[in-house]
């Protein structure tokens, strides 16, 4: 594997990161670029890998994990394409076929979630795990999912994070921030969500502030479904707000308790729910091994 390149797009809301290579100890000429409209992003990732072609030759295959919802059904006519998205501009917008068009190569593509699964599943937290999902808890709530080394799909893929959770009792009057649900989990514990109700990230607010159990509450209400639905070896917790002190520590406590024994035994919540190995690279490095995955199915 360490003969091939390969070039990876992690496709966010916010910004593309752009990298060539095949590992995580062989991954380079890392780029950001801006999240802007579809056409300007599009062309700046373009210019990008005629450099990197240009600097280091040919690519064998691009893998693109994308923020969703995501078409990524390999038999539909709009695969590789964002669907509906409240991000303006973004719905229908094609990935795959600039890409094809201009290298002529294999593209992988799958969701930004699933992708990171697949890299920690493969190099990290989740190594050796037949079940294991990924969870981000930043801007968004999502989570993906490989089960025996390939990412779960389906009618679409799965949308862990607009689950409905119980009311924490001292959140009950707020409505939450979800554009379709109102309070689903994202629209109650994603970053924005947490700014909207306390003016601040989770990790400026002071350890004894409230928010902090009432986040974790719902994170551990995510993960013990999770358990009830897939049950997972591992559930890896990335993102941004897991950037707060001793979030991760709620969570698996709580999900000691509310899960009571049942689903696994409350000792193991530390085993069970973790952080990601690869930190932020494993969005990049999920791709990466999409993009493999597209070339071995293509030789
Ligand atoms: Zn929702």
């Amino acid at each position: 594997m360490s003969a091939r390149r390969f070039g990876a797009i992690e496709a966010g809301g916010t910004k593309f990161l752009c990298a060539v290579g095949s590992s995580p100890a062989d991954l380079h000429d890392q780029v950001r670029i801006p999240t802007t409209s579809p056409a300007d992003t599009l062309q700046a990732v373009l210019s990008y890998f005629h450099e990197t072609v240009r600097k280091h030759g040919s690519l064998d295959a691009i893998g693109i994990a994308s923020f969703g919802p995501a078409d990524v059904d390999r038999k539909s006519p709009r695969w590789g394409t964002i669907l509906d998205t409240p991000k303006p501009g973004w719905s229908g917008t094609d990935l795959v076929r600039p890409l094809v068009e201009a290298f002529g190569v294999p593209v992988g593509f799958d969701t930004d979630v699933n992708g990171a699964a697949l890299s920690e599943y493969t190099w990290g937290a989740a190594m050796g795990s037949d079940v294991a999902t990924y969870v981000t808890v930043g801007t968004g709530i999502g989570g993906g999912t490989v089960v025996d080394g390939r990412p779960l799909h389906g009618l679409r893929h799965p949308e862990v994070g607009h689950l409905f959770p119980p009311r924490h009792p001292e959140d009950l009057a707020f409505e939450g921030i979800c554009p379709f649900h109102g309070d689903c989990v994202e629209g109650l514990a994603s970053g924005p969500a947490i700014e909207k109700r306390w003016g601040a990230a989770l990790s400026d607010l002071s350890p004894d502030h409230v928010a902090h159990d009432v986040i974790a509450f719902y994170l551990a209400h995510l993960a013990v479904s999770l358990q009830a639905v897939l049950s997972p070896r591992r559930i890896v917790f990335g993102g941004g707000v897991f950037d707060t002190p001793g979030l991760i520590e709620r969570v698996r406590e709580t999900v000691g308790r509310l899960g009571a024994g049942y689903f696994s035994d409350p000792q193991t919540a530390d085993v069970l729910i973790t952080v990601p190995m690869l930190g932020s690279r494993s969005g990049l490095l999920g791709a990466i091994l999409l993009a493999e995955t597209a070339w071995r199915e293509s030789l």
